[in-house]
């Protein structure tokens, strides 16, 4: 099984500069492959602080880390040829939170779609242009003749950004990177949304990385999980686990903290406190400040990864009896 893209040993420090008072490790040390079979879903989960956005713009190639490599296909994203970058391009794919970002509001939104028709040359003919738009439609559920002709103003948030999925569904990618693609969309119409990107894991076998700060849609939309805190990952694995049965106390506190009732929460369960992005930097682990279960050793060493489970792993000095992952790798533990 081949990688498709990968993080290797990924740093990224902003304010990095020799004159630069403010240093901001964003990502530190993040490895992560996606594999190019089978198509999976992973969430990556985090509060605002926690790296998320910065790994999926590194993905993108929009970025460059500051120590580490990115690879698509084993080609290292910022030092592909044409024709590499060209089918990296096309082969990962990236929806943003805000769809309206992405519209011009004076073209209609089959602007959009054509776009991407031409930049790849997928269609031979007009009628094969409109079959493809028509397709990538209705697939996520959208209905052409209510869709195409409409400026984007006429359509909703829901609709607007079911565009943009169909959008990066035209051009057939391997991956898609979806960057927030809910937040910014109505309750009612996100399992929509969430479906639509189910469907395309599970009919046209593109793999997507669902990048989060909500742990209820990463619940309900994927099978692995990775949560972010200040550039690290603490706890990674099968969702149901992790969402079920969470064992680093960051989760825990942030599973506390969701306002919907939860399965396991009793009425006295603890509640996360306001501030959960505060960071130790002074060299053990990075939640020790904030962590109720805290100990001696928590602010002398930072907690590698212990492989807790066969399919879930915690950053935490609490299971230190369990084996430590061999290196930072987090799919080694990930449900196929
Ligand atoms: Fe808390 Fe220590 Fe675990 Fe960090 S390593 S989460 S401070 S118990």
């Amino acid at each position: 099984m081949g990688a498709l893209l990968e993080a290797r040993h990924v740093t990224k420090v902003f304010g990095a500069g020799l004159l630069s008072k403010h240093r901001t490790v964003a990502l530190d040390d993040f490895s992560l492959t996606v594999d190019a079979a089978p198509p999976s879903v992973t969430a990556i989960v985090g509060e605002s602080g926690s790296g998320k956005t910065t790994l999926a713009r590194l993905l993108l190639g929009l970025t460059p880390p500051t120590s580490g490599e990115i690879l698509y296909l084993g080609k290292n994203v910022h030092r592909m040829s044409t024709g590499e970058r060209r089918t990296f391009r096309r082969d990962v794919q990236v929806v943003f939170q805000d769809p309206y970002d992405s519209y011009n509001p004076f073209y209609r939104v089959d602007h959009v779609l054509a776009e991407p028709i031409a930049n790849f040359r997928l269609a031979k003919s007009a009628r094969e242009k409109s079959a493809l738009i028509e397709n990538a439609l209705e697939a996520v559920g959208l209905r052409p003749e209510e869709t195409l002709g409409r400026y984007p103003h006429q359509l909703s948030g829901g609709q607007r950004q079911r565009v943009m999925v169909a959008r990066a569904l035209l051009v057939k990618p391997r991956l898609i990177i979806a960057d927030e693609p809910v937040s910014m969309v109505d309750a009612s119409l996100r399992a929509t949304i969430l479906g639509s990107l189910r469907k395309l894991n599970q009919q046209f076998g593109i793999s997507i990385m669902y990048i989060t700060h909500d742990l209820t849609t990463a619940y309900q939309i994927s099978k692995n999980i990775i949560v972010m805190y200040s550039g690290s990952p603490v706890e990674v694995g099968d969702v149901d686990a992790v969402v079920h049965r969470p064992k680093h106390p960051y989760t825990q506190l942030l599973i506390s903290s969701i306002p919907l009732p939860h399965p396991r929460q009793t009425r006295n369960a603890p509640r996360a406190p306001a501030d959960l992005t505060g960071v130790d930097t002074a060299g053990g682990c990075k939640f020790a400040s904030r962590c109720p279960r805290v100990m001696a050793i928590c602010r002398e060493s930072p907690p590698p990864l212990y492989a807790t489970d066969q399919h879930r792993a915690a950053a935490c000095h609490l299971y230190a009896d369990a084996p430590a992952l061999k290196t930072k790798e987090l799919d080694a533990v990930f449900v196929e």
